[in-house]
């Protein structure tokens, strides 16, 4: 038995089935709705695989009309939504409940507009990630938020979870490059918010749907910061015979006033794996970092040679700096693999908690201890340059009650996370994994008051209703929506 409880779906809404699926027929073309419990099983989950429900239907819009469609016949219903993506949230993000319908913008796939001059792309959110860098290649610019999913996530997805990556320390995440959005609201109703140019007035409404997690509306185009591409950019490997240390190196390096593009951390446990995998070569040693710079030549030479002189005071086992695009490669492809590398020792869960970089030696320690005391494994393998923790949690799903032993671990984790001075997500979002530990970082006013922001855009509570706030918490606020007129 898993730990994390859903609602229980309402029995009025899945007995009303056939009347929905023929609302949404009648209004939008066949073939971009999905009604047969065969197809339907599709959706019945995202990344965090232990927990599935297939919903009671799929719908696949191509424009923003058609989502402002389906979106409409399901707030006349009453019906809940769940807005998806790609489906590779480890939040639970995008897992249904039975009673309700998914809206997928995956299939909104086009590039609408690129203005280099005024250092922006326009596009529909069902693009890939990647494929926007893609787009900009030609032009030499780039989109900066690099999840490690980028290639199959969709930024729908980053901009519900105002997701992060590598090279984040320098350039920040998702709502650092997110200029505007194009979007549906619970009713139906189409509605822009900000746009190529800096300095909108009045409240900044734009902060508050990137990160709302699919609770406030359904995104379906975005205006991004795009950047030109640097001169060059150089990664250094740096090996050390213990994983605090590695950690206190990661400090130091911040302290200095040095920012490089990422400084990416993986342990002992971490490495094994990949080099097992992707046979990087990668030193057989407690921590890896891998550290990247970038602009001109001399400006690769000083980081790089401030950086050296940083690492000798930790006494490293190995600094290797790349001096050609095969070396650069080969140092990023051990941590590029890391996710698939893990996956092959079994199931795992992969946790997302921020602490201050200060205390990430200490986090390490503690987060080795909980391991003992759980009897189960962790290995390391994160952001370390803003503090954005990943345990990997290894677990064997067919031993009873491993599941459960390492999603209590993982809540330990998590709250040593917020205890040091962190908070419960960096990067993946809270969903359903982390909604029951809200209370550790909010106060219940705070909690209140989010709500009542998710009341103000979605009174009757139908956009991803049982995500983000426990339960208990929000059942009076989903009640109250479910008697709305
Ligand atoms: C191997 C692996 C590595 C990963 N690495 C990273 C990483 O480095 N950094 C990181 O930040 N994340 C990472 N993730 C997590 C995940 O890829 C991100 O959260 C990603 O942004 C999800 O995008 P998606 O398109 O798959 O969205 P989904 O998983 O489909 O949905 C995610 C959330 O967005 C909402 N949503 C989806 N579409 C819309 C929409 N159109 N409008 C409003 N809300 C919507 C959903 O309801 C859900 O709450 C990783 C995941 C995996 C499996």
């Amino acid at each position: 038995m898993s730990m994390i409880a859903m609602p229980i779906p309402d029995e009025g809404i899945i007995a009303r089935k056939s009347e929905i699926v023929a609302a949404l027929a009648a209004a939008l073309p066949a073939e971009i709705i999905i009604s047969d419990p065969e197809e339907t099983r599709a959706y019945e989950c995202d990344a965090l695989t232990a927990y599935r429900c297939p919903p009671l239907a799929v719908v696949l819009p191509r424009t923003t009309e058609e989502v402002a469609t389906a979106m409409r016949i399901c707030h006349g219903l009453r019906v809940p939504v769940i807005p998806r993506g790609a489906g590779t949230s480890l939040a639970g993000g995008a897992l249904p409940t039975a009673d309700s319908v998914v809206i997928g913008t995956m299939r909104l796939r086009e590039f609408l507009e690129i203005d280099t001059a005024n250092r922006f792309i326009r596009v529909q959110t069902g693009v890939t990630n990647l494929s926007v860098s893609a787009e900009l290649e030609a032009e030499g610019f780039f989109y900066a938020p690099d999840p490690s999913s980028q290639l199959a996530c969709t930024i729908a997805g980053n901009i519900a979870m105002n997701s992060g990556g590598a090279h984040c320390l320098k350039y920040g995440v998702t709502i650092n490059n997110l200029l505007g959005v194009r979007m549906v609201l619970s009713t139906g109703e189409i509605v822009e918010l900000g746009g190529p140019l800096l300095g909108a007035s009045g409240l900044d409404i734009l902060a508050l749907i990137c990160g709302s997690e699919g609770q406030l509306a359904i995104v379906t185009e975005a205006t991004l910061r795009i950047l030109p591409k640097p001169e060059g950019a150089r990664p250094i490997l740096i090996g050390f015979d213990s994983a605090e240390i590695a950690g206190e190196c990661v400090a130091q390096i911040i302290r200095s006033g040095v920012l490089p593009v990422a400084i990416e951390y993986m342990d002992e446990m971490c490495v094994r794996a990949v080099e097992a995998f992707a046979k990087a070569g990668y030193p057989n040693c407690a921590a890896v970092l891998i550290v990247e710079v970038e602009g001109s030549e001399a400006e690769i030479d000083d980081q790089t040679q401030r950086i050296r002189a940083i690492a000798a005071e930790f006494d490293p086992v190995e600094f290797r700096t790349s001096s050609n695009a095969a070396e650069s490669l080969a140092i990023w492809k051990g941590r590029k693999s890391a996710f698939g590398a893990m996956g092959r020792l079994g199931d795992y869960l992969c946790l997302d908690g921020t602490v201050p970089v200060s205390m990430l030696p200490y986090t390490l320690k503690r987060i080795g201890e909980l391991a003992k005391d759980y009897n189960l494994e962790v290995a390391n393998v994160f952001h370390a340059g803003d503090g954005n923790m990943h345990p990997l949690i290894l677990f064997n799903a067919n031993r009873p009650g491993e599941l459960e032993r390492a999603e209590a671990l993982g809540n330990d984790i998590l709250r040593l996370c917020v205890d040091v001075g962190g908070c419960l997500s960096g990067e993946h979002g809270v969903g359903v994994e982390k909604r029951d530990l809200m209370a550790t970082q909010f106060a219940p006013d705070d909690m209140a008051i989010q709500m009542e922001i998710k009341d103000a855009f979605d009174p009757e509570w139908l956009l991803n209703p049982a995500k983000v706030f426990p339960l208990d918490v929000s059942r009076p606020h989903r009640e109250r929506g479910a008697r709305c007129d």
